[in-house]
């Protein structure tokens, strides 16, 4: 059975993107447009890995991971944060939030296959 990925992205491009990339690699996809939905539909779903985008209206990704964290049914997704912050120690203050890797935008398609692979196994 192909791995599960829950895309949660307000950004349309980003999330064509990035669902594109995860089907054309063999992967089930499901996405959301914004934060309450994404959490609405990893309930739902209990996707495999969840790439969640951080600036979002509404709900933002660091409010979604903290309900799914905080829920015992999803409270061991794997959550990567998806966010376009380029600044130095964004990642590691990330990651010190407690996802479990961070994907920064813009987005590598040629890097991304090799990162899901890897987050899938765990390892951040
Ligand atoms: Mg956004």
């Amino acid at each position: 059975m192909p791995y599960k990925i829950l895309v949660v992205e307000d950004n349309d491009n980003n999330r064509t993107l990035l669902s594109d990339i995860l089907i054309i690699h063999g992967y089930e996809v499901a996405v959301a447009s914004d934060g309450q939905k994404g959490v609405d539909l990893a309930r739902e779903l209990l996707p495999d890995l969840i790439l969640m985008d951080i600036q979002m209206p509404g709900l933002d990704g660091m409010s979604a991971r903290s309900i799914l964290k905080g829920d015992p049914a999803t409270s061991r997704l794997k959550i990567i944060a998806v966010t376009a912050f380029a600044m130095q120690g964004d990642k590691e203050k990330i990651l010190a939030a407690g996802f479990d890797g961070y994907l920064s935008k813009p987005i590598s398609t040629r890097e991304l296959p090799a990162l899901i692979e890897r987050w899938l196994k765990g390892e951040s």
